[in-house]
């Protein structure tokens, strides 16, 4: 069968959700017995996100093949729950790079290269490929931004070519948009809707889908409005309202009838869709139960997007568990200063995820240290191992300049070091240890009673590695390597033994969470966290304070 495309632009504002929706609009299908495949589209230059700060970017998902990606990609791996490529997302750097490459090995013949075709053909090359190596029945294509972007022309003409070369019967056009509510007289507002719908079709394609994204309740008369001055059908103007919870939206979009919209346009047989899972997730989610206080620390904690997959993993992990997951976001510039160590003391858990740079890593230490010292329990991610060997050396084994070569390059005690392959790499770009690997896991530990498994998958992007020179002086003192690389030349995991959890992966066992399956590290972290809560309920807080600002020299 030939796929079908489905291609979602937005339209005036951004951050309404879009790739969220577009998720959602995949599990839907899928839950119909669909093959549903989803491909980003992202008009900026970078090549990819890995060299850009999130600040700018928030988080960087990693998929299986080890490619640096957005975000919206792990909202593509949860909801849909299939695992996407590095076709999945591509940005404008890469499509001029290509072209540029091609053009300097002589492939265009003399000919002048343009945007039109040139990097329009490359464009559409490039999610065609999508379709072709995922065999697809659907693919959805997201393009990053909003219309009138001046970036994402290229993109939109793209999509504009595809409607000719398409039939109708394959092609689909959804419009994200936003309704703005004016509060004086407690109205909804169709007309940035109506602007952004002329812009699309001043670059020649008219929606056949406009999901107007909302924080108020939608009427009729606003339906009707939208569809008459945008050209759109009644039933294929979709309200969103803002959800109380984000895996929701599958079954706030299901009610809508947009999944049957979209296969009669398609003329697609399917069957029933089958949400029973997915209803049983939000459900149980929405169930009234204990509060769990998870602190994340870690250096960019004012935007949340830096740590999404992070969050959602505990989420996952919580509702499944039967708690109620309260995210405290604890800046570690502020627990160096001895600002927010009061902030530990109320925490059930302390997650250190993963991160670059010296900046907040003597806070990151600390909470470690004061995990280890409370019998707090402790997940760290990637960084949040290494600062927790760091911890290990410096106030256990007494080694006290240990450090990682990446902050301090002439520290006497480099216990976490480069690399050896990363030594000659200059590049920044896609460079670091990318992607999935194995690990082999010791018997008995708690990493394979958590996985209940001898070896597993995980998603890795680092630099920097335990250094083997002080294995044995750790396990002397009671850390276990309980994850190594098949050759056991690379520590994927290490635990503290004498602890009720502390326990560092060097992988990112976020980007494997799913709301329908949490990853058995978050899991067995998660459930260590509420015997902790009980615990200390028990012993009505004796808990004192390890962390003083005097104790971080
Ligand atoms: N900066 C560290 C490294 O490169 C950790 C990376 C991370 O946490 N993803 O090894």
């Amino acid at each position: 069968m030939k796929p079908k495309y489905i291609f979602c632009t937005g339209g005036v504002v951004s951050s309404v959700g879009k790739g969220l929706t577009v998720a959602a609009i995949g599990r839907i299908l899928k839950a119909r017995g669909l093959k549903v495949a989803i491909q980003k589209l992202d008009p900026y230059l970078n090549v990819d996100p890995g060299t850009m700060s999130p600040y700018q970017h928030g988080e960087v998902f990693v998929t299986a093949d080890g490619a640096e990606t957005d975000l919206d990609l792990g909202h593509y791996e949860r909801f849909v729950d299939e695992n996407v490529s590095r076709l999945s997302n591509v940005t404008a750097g890469q499509v001029y790079l290509t072209v540029i490459e091609k053009e300097r090995k002589g492939d265009y013949l003399g000919g002048t290269i343009q945007v039109v075709p040139h990097i329009t053909n490359e464009i559409k090359r490039c999610i065609k490929l999508v379709a072709k190596r995922t065999d697809a029945d659907i693919v959805i294509v997201e393009v990053g931004g909003t219309a009138g972007d001046i970036e994402s022309l290229p993109f939109l003409e793209a999509l504009r070519q595809l409607r000719t070369e398409l039939t109708r019967r394959d092609s689909l056009y959804v419009h994200v948009t936003f309704l703005p509510h004016i509060g004086a007289t407690d109205e909804l507002k169709t007309k940035p809707t109506q602007h952004s719908v002329r812009e699309l079709r001043g670059i020649g394609i008219q929606p056949n889908v406009i999901i107007a994204r909302t924080d108020h309740p939608v009427n009729d008369d606003i339906i009707n409005k939208i569809a008459l001055f945008c050209d759109v059908d009644e039933s294929a103007v979709i309200p969103l309202e803002t959800a109380d919870n984000i895996y929701a939206v599958p079954l706030m979009i299901e009610a809508t009838g947009l999944g049957d919209y979209i296969l009669d346009r398609f003329k697609l047989q399917a069957g029933a869709p089958d949400l029973h899972e997915w209803r049983q997730i939000v459900s149980r989610s929405r169930r009234v139960k204990e509060k769990l206080r998870i602190g994340i620390v870690g250096k960019y904690v004012e935007l949340h997007d830096a740590y999404m997959s992070v969050k959602e993993s505990i989420i996952h992990a919580a509702i499944h568990l039967d708690n109620d997951a309260q995210i405290k976001w604890i800046h570690s510039g502020d627990l160096e200063k001895g600002r927010a160590s009061n902030a530990l003391l109320e925490l059930d858990g302390i997650l250190v995820p993963g991160g670059f740079g010296y900046r907040g890593i003597e806070g990151k230490i600390a909470a470690a240290r004061f995990a280890r010292e409370n019998s707090v329990p402790y997940l760290g991610l990637c960084l949040g191992m290494q600062v927790m060997c760091i911890e290990f050396a410096r106030n256990v084994l007494g080694l006290e300049d240990a450090n990682s070569s990446e902050f301090d390059v002439s520290t006497a005690h480099p216990v976490i070091d480069l690399m050896l392959e990363q030594r000659a790499i200059t590049d920044m770009g896609g460079t670091m240890r990318l992607g999935e690997y194995p690990c082999e896991l010791m018997p008995g530990s708690l990493a394979a009673n958590a996985y209940q498994r001898s070896a597993v998958n995980e998603r890795h992007r680092h630099r920097f590695e335990f250094n083997n020179d002080y294995r044995d002086h750790f396990d002397r003192r009671g850390v276990c390597f309980s994850g190594l690389s098949p050759d056991g030349v690379l520590v994927e995991i290490a635990e503290l033994q004498d602890h009720p959890f502390m326990l560092g992966c060097q992988f990112h066992p976020e980007f494997l969470s799913r709301p329908n399956r949490p990853h058995p590290l978050f899991s067995t972290f998660v459930r260590a966290s509420a015997a902790f809560r009980d615990a200390k309920a028990q012993m009505q807080g004796t808990l004192h304070s390890g962390v003083e600002s005097g104790d971080l020299s």
